[in-house]
Parts: C-alpha cells; sequence; structure tokens
C-alpha cells in the first residue's frame, strides 16, 4: 500500500501518513496510548524514547496533513491556539507582525493580550485590499499573517498576490487555513510559507476533538517547530490524533457536500425577503467572488446573513430546531451563532460596526445533512 508519487487530493487524505501496523497487519494506525517506550539496552531503542517527543499515532497525522497542504512536514498541538502560539515562538522581541483584521478573536487576544507582553508588535490591515500590505510593512516584519476567508464577514485575500509582496520585503506568509480547509484552498502551493489549522474543525469534522496543526516547509521552520514543539510540549494526545486522521479520511466528501449545502442555503437566504444582506464567496454579489472562483475549489461551509435587528436575530434563533446554536465550525452538524454577542463579544462596537459585524447578523457553519431540511429549518425560524 505504498502512495503513488501521482496520487491525488482525495487519495492522499485517505492514505498518506499510513502503512498497515507492522505486528498485526491492522489497516488503521493503532492509538499508542503510551507515555514511554521500552528500550533494549542502554542507547538502544526503536527510535522512540517518551511519549511528548515522539508518538506514532501523531505522526501519521502529522506526514498525513502535510501531505495534504502539501508541505514537508506537520507538527500536531493541543489545539488551534498552541498551534498558533508555537509559529510565535519562531520570532523575537522587537519584531512585527501584520495581521488580517477581523482576524478569529483568540487569535487577537492571545497576540495583544499575551505576546505583546513579550515585545513582539502586531499591525491589523484589510488584506483583502493589496495595497494596504506594502505599506504596513517594517524592517522589523517577520510574518504577514493571513486569514481567508474571515469570520463572519468572508473577506477574501489573494494569497498568491499577497505572498508575492510579503516575499518582496522578506517577510513570511503564515496561513490560518481553518475557514477554507485544504480541500477549498492549499495555501503552501499558493506560495505561503506556513499553514496553521485549528483541527478542532473541518479536519476533524465530528466535533469531538480539539487540536491544532502547523504544516511546514522550509528547513529551518521544521527544524525549530520539531524542537520547540518538544520543548514547549504543547503536544496533541494520541487518542485526538486518531481522531482527527479518522476525520481526513472523509474530508473531501464531507467538503463537497458542505459546499453544495452551503450554496444551496445561500440561493435560498438572498431570495427570502426577510434577509437583508446574505455573505458568501460563492454568490457573484460578493465583492471577492471572482478572487474566490479561482482560488477556492468551493467556497467552503460558512455564510452569514442579516435579519436586520437583534430582535429578529433573537427570534431565529429561539425557532431554529435543526440547527444548533453553538460556537464553533466545520462539523458534520449545522451550528448557528450570533457573532456580536458570541464570538465577537470582546470587540468593542465601534470596531464591530467598522468590520460590518451589526446585531441582526447570524452566521451558520452548514453541515453535511440533507440541504432540503436546513431550508425546512429556516424558512420556519423566519417565518
Ligand atoms: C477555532 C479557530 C482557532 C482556534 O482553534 P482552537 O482549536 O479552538 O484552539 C484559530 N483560528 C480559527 C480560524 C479558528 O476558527
Amino acid at each position: 500500500m505504498k502512495l503513488p508519487a501521482s496520487a491525488r487530493f482525495a487519495t492522499i487524505c485517505v492514505h498518506a501518513g499510513q502503512e498497515p501496523d507492522p505486528t498485526t497487519g491492522a489497516i488503521i494506525t493503532p492509538i499508542y496510548q503510551t507515555s514511554t517506550y521500552v528500550q533494549e539496552g542502554l542507547g538502544q531503542h526503536k527510535g522512540f524514547e517518551y511519549g511528548r517527543t515522539h508518538n506514532p499515532t501523531r505522526a501519521a497525522l502529522e506526514a498525513n496533513v502535510a501531505a495534504i497542504e502539501g508541505g514537508s512536514a506537520g507538527f500536531a498541538f493541543a489545539s488551534g491556539m498552541a498551534a498558533i502560539d508555537t509559529v510565535l515562538t519562531r520570532l523575537q522581541s522587537g519584531d512585527h507582525v501584520v495581521v488580517s483584521d477581523n482576524t478569529y478573536g483568540g487569535t487577537f487576544r492571545l497576540f495583544e493580550r499575551v505576546r505583546r507582553k513579550f515585545g513582539l508588535d502586531f499591525t491589523y490591515v484589510d488584506t483583502s485590499d493589496l495595497d494596504a500590505i506594502a505599506p504596513a510593512l517594517r524592517p522589523a516584519t517577520k510574518y504577514l499573517f493571513l486569514e481567508s476567508p474571515t469570520n463572519p464577514m468572508l473577506s477574501v485575500t489573494d494569497i498568491a498576490a499577497a505572498s508575492e509582496i510579503a516575499h518582496r520585503h522578506g517577510v513570511r506568509v503564515v496561513v490560518d487555513n481553518t475557514f477554507a480547509s485544504p480541500c477549498v484552498q492549499r495555501p503552501l502551493l499558493l506560495g505561503a510559507d506556513l499553514v496553521l489549522h485549528s483541527t478542532t474543525k473541518f479536519l476533524n469534522g465530528h466535533s469531538d476533538s480539539v487540536g491544532g496543526i502547523v504544516v511546514a516547509r522550509h528547513d529551518d521552520d521544521i527544524e525549530w517547530l520539531r524542537f520547540v514543539q518538544n520543548a514547549a510540549g504543547a503536544i496533541l494526545g494520541p487518542m485526538d490524533s486518531w481522531l482527527v486522521l479518522r476525520g481526513t479520511k472523509t474530508l473531501t466528501v464531507r467538503m463537497e457536500r458542505t459546499n453544495a449545502n452551503t450554496m444551496r442555503l445561500a440561493e435560498f437566504l438572498v431570495a427570502h425577503p426577510k434577509v437583508t444582506r446574505t455573505i458568501y464567496p460563492g454568490l457573484p454579489s460578493h465583492p471577492h467572488h471572482g478572487l474566490a472562483s479561482r482560488q477556492m475549489q468551493g467556497f467552503g461551509g460558512l455564510i452569514s446573513f442579516d435579519v436586520g435587528s437583534l430582535d429578529r436575530a433573537r427570534a431565529v434563533l429561539g425557532k431554529v430546531r435543526l440547527m444548533a446554536l453553538a460556537e464553533s465550525l466545520g462539523g458534520v452538524e449545522t451550528l448557528i451563532s450570533h457573532p456580536a454577542m458570541m464570538t465577537h463579544a470582546s470587540v468593542p462596537p465601534d470596531r464591530r460596526e467598522r468590520l460590518g459585524i451589526s446585531d441582526g447578523l447570524l452566521r451558520v457553519s452548514v453541515g453535511i445533512e440533507d440541504p432540503a431540511d436546513l431550508i425546512d429549518d429556516l424558512t420556519q425560524a423566519l417565518a
């Protein structure tokens, strides 16, 4: 079962990083739930010494996602935030990072409330406007940190063009690819230097694990990430590694269904008289639709829409039956949330308004249910 070099995306998702278990032939990589490994003699071991440093289940997942993203090596962490924080440890005091504004709230909090204390500086710009990137770069800038599409405005950044601008200034590009998933876009192939995920979302896909992963392609990044994953130790455990590895096998079919379902919902919402605004990169009315059509394969599973006021949003949330009111995204079940009072509650009201996060805005993470049932649910909730 050697994966041929010509293997295509869906095949890579199912097979990469996994060989039948050498002792039993088990087709599925076992959960190596162990903290240590018995050595044959002093200094004689099978390459495994301690569970923080090495775990075969984690290694299989890391190789799998590295292949899926088209990178050279992967490093799995206890959460998406642990993955992002680890990427920041490449920098040192005095360094500067340019970040997509409207970045994930937890990322903003980590940058502003934790890492700023250690001498890092961050500037937030609308990276969907390529002209805004170069003026924000300084001699001390080390990373351009991109998110595309963003949450919940689904703003799209041209990753290839932004990478070119950054590279011209000697700046490396990090992409948080959680919202798109590698099925929809693969940033390393577009020129990015590091890509990361909250595996909690589409990669695991079943709302039953929290984790993160970084995929790198430069030797110096790989060497550091391997060192600090062990040195700081925020590793993904064997059970969670196994769950995510199970999730990536079905990534392609889940995303194809998710993309199709979300497009169906977008068309329904656009035509609904009580919806004042529908935001989805797959709609021709989206300001970045042309770019999204070139850069993304399918437009992803997130959609936002405005019902006009907080009262109406509250009414819809109280009436949905199938859609669950919850934060998070990327699972097989559809979730609905209210960004202004949930994920973006810590963002000051004036900044929320500037970003377009109104009180009537709802965001749906579309699952893989029958789309007719999702439309029925919203029909009765909006009535
Ligand atoms: C959820 C999320 C994170 C954080 O991941 P956790 O696994 O919750 O720590 C980071 N970035 C994006 C875009 C996310 O959606």
